[in-house]
């Protein structure tokens, strides 16, 4: 048996205002702060399209590679919820902003059906004692809908594909995709068919608010039906709600009470004209894409597909890691460096350290001139101040001793003050020689070249009996 998933997901626009109306599209207002007639519902009121979001929705639609019409239309979908106070909420039906258009994912390719604009809906805060209230601060704020293809596989496959479709949107901008915010939602059907033939009937589970959510409501529901269709039986065509605490699917309405919008055109609002010129100076204000730049990556700089990945989630930390390998270019090594220090600092906070600094560090790392503890160090001290590597090194000693003439005295030293581990090294104790190195480490306060201290162990010990 075969599975066939599609999903629905809702992201929200990063503009400054609603959709309709001059309120700012923000959530951190007190309750109800952020209302007018408008996005209240108020009879008479009348909605004005915010250019901003049909850019930024027009950017997404180009980096999926969608279709953009030229024309298109606004509907209105009915239905009586408190949450929506004009009875319908706007958006867009049979002429959708864009269509068809696709996401790579691990070189295949999962077409996309459509994407269009719409108005969220206000919040309900259930309370303690058994009320609910309204929000009106998010009525209005503009979201966009994308809808795949049921080209998905698997459940991994489908929290693989929303996690590009974040990863995508942070890139140029359209939307943080903060899910715990509910900046990205995601609804998802399921179906399971015998290879080949039609496809069985489907489920849909709604608003799965994580990508963990996503992909075990998706194993559940899989593991469901294919339960109910080797026992000969049939699955239901119902909505589901994901129990993440009990870890199982709710029914919360089946195939007869399904919903009937009426939609139909939204007389208040003119078709949205798109002009070519303004689509062209959209199209060229798009970066790279992460799909794009990982090809690129691994044709230039040869990194493990992992240490790829992790570096080009984000678009900030991808520029930075270009930005050093220009100055300082061995790709390996700067990835190293970043994968296991500088995203561990970043969790703390910025990176106020500029691409050049830390790139001076390396060259200093890799010149012998610091040795690795000590390049890690001063690497953290100037993430943490924000302070230049160059002034940090002028106030301390921190240099690598590389001199064979500066570092023989310590190998002297050490070798004096321990005749035990002489005469042991000597006797055959291999061991004894690291424990050596240690103390001329300790001595010249980690600053040693330990190949440098090593090989003058050596000379001056010369050779064991074994
Ligand atoms: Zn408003």
């Amino acid at each position: 048996m075969e599975t066939v998933i599609g999903l629905e997901i809702h992201v929200q626009l990063k503009t400054e205002t609603k959709l309709f109306c001059g309120c700012l599209a923000d959530s951190a207002g007190p309750p109800n702060s952020r209302t007018c007639p408008v996005c209240l519902g108020m009879p008479g009121a009348l909605p004005v399209p915010n250019k901003r979001a049909v850019e930024l929705a027009i950017r997404a639609a180009l980096a999926f590679h969608c279709a953009v019409h030229a024309s298109s239309t606004f509907a209105r979908k009915n239905y009586f919820y408190p949450d929506l106070p004009k009875g319908y909420q706007i958006s867009q039906y049979d002429e959708p902003l864009a269509s068809g258009g696709w996401l790579e994912l691990e070189g295949r390719r999962i077409g996309l059906r459509r994407l269009h604009l719409e108005e969220d809906a206000a919040k309900l805060v259930h309370t303690e004692d058994g009320r609910t209230l309204v929000d009106f601060n998010r009525a209005g704020v503009p979201l966009i809908e994308i809808v795949t293809a049921p080209e998905i596989r698997s459940p991994k496959e489908a929290r693989a594909l929303l996690q590009a479709v974040r990863r995508t949107l942070r890139y140029i901008g359209v939307s943080d995709c903060d899910m715990e915010e509910g900046q990205l939602r995601c609804d998802a059907n399921i179906s399971l068919r015998q290879e080949g033939s039609r496809a069985g009937t489907r489920t849909e589970i709604k608003n799965l608010n994580s990508l963990k959510a996503l992909e075990e409501a998706l194993a559940y529901e899989e593991a469901r039906q294919r339960a109910l269709l080797e026992a000969g039986e049939e699955v239901e065509q119902q909505t589901l709600t994901w129990d993440a605490a009990a870890g199982r699917t709710i029914p919360i309405r089946s195939k007869e009470e399904a919903e009937d919008y009426r939609y139909f055109p939204e007389p208040d609002l003119p078709p949205l004209l798109i002009g070519s010129e303004w689509l062209d100076e959209i199209r060229r204000g798009l970066p790279e894409l992460p799909e794009a730049r990982r090809r690129r990556w691994r044709a230039e700089y040869g990194l493990p597909e992992y240490d790829i990945e992790v570096l080009t989630e984000e678009r900030e930390i991808a520029d930075y890691f270009e930005a050093v390998v220009r100055l300082y270019p061995r790709p390996k090594e700067v990835s190293n460096w970043m994968m296991t220090e500088l995203l561990r600092l970043a969790k703390e906070g910025e990176i106020r350290l500029g691409p050049a600094d830390f790139a001076q560090i390396l060259r200093l790392v890799g010149e012998g001139k610091l040795n690795r503890a000590a390049g890690k160090g001063l690497l953290e001290e100037a993430f943490r101040t924000g302070r230049s590597p160059e002034e940090l090194l002028a106030e301390r000693d921190l240099l690598q001793i590389s001199d064979a003439a500066e570092l023989s005295g310590a190998v002297s030293a050490v070798l004096a003050e321990n005749p035990q581990a002489v005469a042991d090294y000597r006797g055959g104790r291999e061991q004894a020689l690291s424990f050596l190195l240690g103390q001329v480490m300790r001595k010249t306060e980690g600053k040693a070249d330990p190949k440098l201290a090593r090989a003058l162990l050596l000379e001056r010990l010369g050779p064991n009996r074994t």
